[in-house]
């Protein structure tokens, strides 16, 4: 079943689901604790949604569901809470998926190797299942940009999803990195996914001594002391392929795919959800677009003809 979902065009705008459940069990990076995370198609309307398997709350994987973008993105609702989703929801997003339930018995996403490989090979295994009904795409109409403290965020109109992100680091083994990628799911597979989480080791022991960080170890985080990174690096920019994979999953967020071209400098969670408050602020920068409902399955029938098919740029009236 490897790669079975690779190289298959799905309808734009049919929603899609997984076609089985499937489990996976690590450790949060910050608590420690070790939790296990499984995943399961879901109907039509469900969107994707968390539930935390020992008390029952659902949270929906929505910018206005986050609580916190310190160190990771948390989730929170009442005193539930439900953090690090960024990594996980970066492979949800791609792999287009739109009703999802994720089912998880503690407050932390495992880290599993620190990347979104292990979520997209996780997805793979579970297939994909196209649903009846439509959905939307989030497409930016205009420019939006903030600026937090000499770091910028910026979108712009994209028939697609394409990410451009620049980091500066003071360390000599980090230093200034970019990278620019059409943002599809091979693309993300091959460019992204591997790309571990890391930190400076003064930044560790910072953290250690806050209680935080308590499941990195040389398995899921590159830290970076004064002889350099503690491990063999995957990708030589491996950073900045992190940082962009973050944005991904923080994009995710809007909880629809997106279309823009988002431009990152000096990034982080924090940035990424300043976004999101941009994009509420300013409705007119952007715009539901809406296709035909996708083609039946069955060959027998004809497909229904729409002027949306032929112009995905008109807005949904
Ligand atoms: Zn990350």
């Amino acid at each position: 079943m490897k790669n079975a979902a690779r190289g298959i065009l799905y309808p734009l705008f049919a929603p899609k689901t997984i076609a089985r459940a499937v489990a996976i069990s690590g450790v949060g990076i910050h608590t420690g604790r070790p939790v296990r995370v499984r995943l399961h198609p879901a109907p039509e309307g469900t969107g994707i949604l968390f539930r935390r398997a020992d008390s029952g709350v659902e949270i929906p994987a929505l910018a206005s569901e986050v609580s916190s973008v310190e160190l990771a993105t948390t989730l929170g609702r009442d005193d539930v809470t439900i953090s690090t989703v960024e990594h996980l929801l970066a492979a949800v997003h791609v792999q287009g998926l739109d009703n999802l339930l994720i089912e998880i018995n503690g407050p932390e996403v495992p880290i599993l190797d620190g990347s979104s490989l292990p979520w997209v090979h996780l997805l793979e295994a579970a297939g994909v299942r196209i649903q009846t009904g439509a959905r939307r795409i989030f497409a930016v109409t205009a420019p939006v940009e903030v600026e937090l403290g000499g770091k910028r965020i910026r979108v712009s109109p994209y028939p697609g999803l394409r990410v451009t992100y620049a980091i500066d680091f003071a360390h000599p083994a980090i230093g200034h990195q970019e990278i620019d990628l059409v943002v599809d799911r091979e693309s993300f597979a091959r460019e992204l996914a591997p790309a571990r989480t890391f930190a400076l080791a003064e930044d560790v022991e910072r953290l250690h001594r806050r209680g935080l960080g308590l499941g990195g170890d040389l398995d899921n985080c590159v830290v970076f002391g004064s002889g350099g990174p503690n491990n063999a690096l995957r990708l030589a920019d491996e950073p900045v392929r992190h940082k962009a994979l973050d944005a991904v999953g923080d994009l995710a967020l809007v909880g629809a795919p997106v279309w823009a071209h988002v431009e990152v400098e000096r990034g982080g969670h924090q940035l990424h959800f300043a976004l999101h408050e941009a994009l509420r602020e300013r409705p007119g920068c952007w715009t539901w677009l809406q296709g035909p409902t996708p083609p039946p399955l069955s060959p027998s029938l004809p497909a229904p003809s729409s002027p949306a098919a032929r112009d995905p740029w008109s807005p949904a009236r």
